[in-house]
């Protein structure tokens, strides 16, 4: 990987992607606030998602749905009853994990030795097994903690504690949360910010078909907040308490689950790729058996390398028609579709392509970010060693955010050579104002023209426009790529065309 996650935040917040929110706070833990660059990519991520999936497609129409709706909408999705984690705490220091995201070093043989608990995506503490127990780290093995009995918790060391039988048992803890509608705080008014967008979809399933007047195969989109009361948010943005989905339901007619199922997983796994995510870096785990829901007959979650482990982008699931007859059942509202060719009735199928905005924003700029060391006197540009302190004699470093065009927050950025000369600024900014009126473009006239195409670098912008004195001449320009560092002379007349080939979706 060329990006350990701490790099990536500073960046992140010196060039304005993410912040923590409220930061003159304190923050508060699982919150993000994007910044002027991170609404900019975020916007991109879902304007080329519903392009793809709601705009190109003649039988999937989109839905803005409220974050608060009844309350029975969560009682007949399940949400209510089982939308619940294994929650524990440590005694000793407060610390609060996710039981089934715990791993525990269990000796193999000796039953009464002390066992060390850590969560999963840390490293497994050898040093802390050998110092503590004075024992080879190969003697023991590791287990899930839930496969522990609970009569043995009080041997059990907690990951920030030293004592043994620091853990509690865990105890099942509800995701959603819960608010209060109207004046009173009364049970009878409670409500729930969503947990995921999908059920309002599900909710108005009815009037959207009756008013798109669409034939089965057909699909309802929708893109929005959704809220999950974490147990430990963590990884950065990849798991927060407040974040953006963008999820599909497609009502299918019944057997045709696993056809549907398999299209909608490689059409996804295409928009990766365009997006910028290759496909050596992307897998898909297939849930089979326990993994698979007992309504579903089929779910594969889109998964990327991410710097700290193989993680779900998007889960992929073939939902039979659960959903929909939950809510016939629970509203008492007839929610069938009538087939005029096959004269039957019946409740549509469904398969959900379900994604997070803020972890592909988060796996596009891992994949982007690049420390590159360039020769001052040319030749071969050489991938940065993570580990050194600066660049070897000779060369100069560069970080680059090596963004798929289509998503980068700003498309252009306009440099005049000198910002003292008044003719070369005036014709900079006329190549500015008729470029920024069709994409997202940067002007900037301060400091050595290096160090402004550096600047640019660092922020992803595919292309730098440099206005000098031939331009006053004969109207062209120079244009850089940012990735090759090449740069062409091009007359302003053609730029346009240029550009919009360069970004295309
Ligand atoms: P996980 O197992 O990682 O908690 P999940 O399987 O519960 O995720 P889904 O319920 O399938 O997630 O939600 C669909 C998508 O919504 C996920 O693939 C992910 O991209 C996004 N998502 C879910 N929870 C979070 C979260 N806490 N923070 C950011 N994105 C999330």
């Amino acid at each position: 990987y060329h990006v350990s996650m701490d790099a990536l935040a500073s960046l992140c917040k010196r060039r304005g992607f993410i912040f923590q929110t409220s930061e003159i706070y304190g923050g508060i833990n699982g919150f993000w606030d994007y910044g002027p660059l991170g609404v900019e990519l975020k916007r991109n991520i879902k304007e080329s998602w519903w392009k793809s999936v709601v705009q190109t497609r003649e039988n999937v129409v989109g839905l803005d749905s409220s974050i608060i709706m009844h309350p029975r909408v969560w009682e007949a999705s399940g949400h209510v009853g089982n939308f619940k984690d294994p929650m524990l705490d440590c005694r000793e220091t407060k610390g609060r994990y996710r039981a089934d995201q715990i791993l525990v070093f269990k000796h193999k043989s000796n039953a009464a030795t002390l066992m060390f608990a850590y969560p999963e995506d840390e490293e497994p503490p050898r040093k802390k097994v050998k110092k503590m127990g004075k024992q080879n780290p190969d003697e023991y093995e590791i287990v899930p903690l839930l496969d522990i009995p609970v009569e043995n918790y009080d041997r059990l060391v907690g990951p920030d504690a030293s004592e043994a039988g620091t853990l509690t048992e865990p105890r099942a803890f509800n995701l959603m949360f819960k608010t209060h509608v109207g004046p009173v705080e009364e049970n009878a008014a409670v409500a729930w910010l969503r947990p995921e967008t999908a059920q309002g979809i599900f909710a108005q399933f009815g009037n959207v078909h009756a008013v798109s007047r669409q034939k089965i195969p057909f699909g309802i989109a929708q893109i929005g907040k959704a809220f999950r009361n974490e147990i430990n948010p963590r990884n950065y943005t990849f798991r927060s308490r407040e974040f953006e989905q963008m999820e599909l339901e497609y009502f299918i007619k019944p057997g045709t689950d696993a056809e549907q199922h398999e299209y909608w997983v490689s059409e996804r796994l295409k928009w990766y790729e365009r997006v910028g995510l290759p496909e050596g870096r992307m897998h898909r785990d297939i849930h089979e058996g326990d993994a698979l829901a007992h309504y579903a007959s089929a779910c594969t979650d889109i998964m990327y390398d991410f710097p700290f482990g193989t993680q779900e982008l998007e889960g992929i699931a073939a939902r039979g028609n659960f959903d929909l007859t939950q809510h016939q059942n629970t509203s008492g509202k007839g929610l069938e579709y009538y087939d005029e060719e096959t004269k039957e009735r019946y409740l549509p199928h469904v398969v959900e392509p379900s994604a997070g905005v803020d972890r592909i924003a988060l796996a596009l700029l891992c994949e982007a970010y690049r420390v590159e060391w360039i020769p001052k006197d040319g030749g071969e540009v050489l991938t940065a060693d993570p580990d050194a302190k600066r660049a070897p004699e000779g060369y100069e470093a560069r970080t680059v955010l090596r963004f798929a065009p289509s998503i980068a927050p700003y498309k252009v950025a306009v440099f005049p050579l000198l910002k003292n000369k008044e003719e070369l600024v005036g014709k900079a900014r006329e190549v500015f104002e008729q470029l920024n009126e069709r994409w997202n473009c940067f002007y900037d006239q301060a400091g050595a023209i290096g160090r402004r195409y550096r600047r640019q670098d660092e922020i992803g912008t595919p292309l730098g426009v440099t206005i000098d004195f031939d331009t006053l001449e004969d109207d062209t320009v120079t244009v850089r790529d940012r990735d090759t560092m090449e740069q062409v002379r091009m007359p302003i007349s053609e730029l346009e065309a240029y550009v919009a080939e360069k970004v295309r979706f």
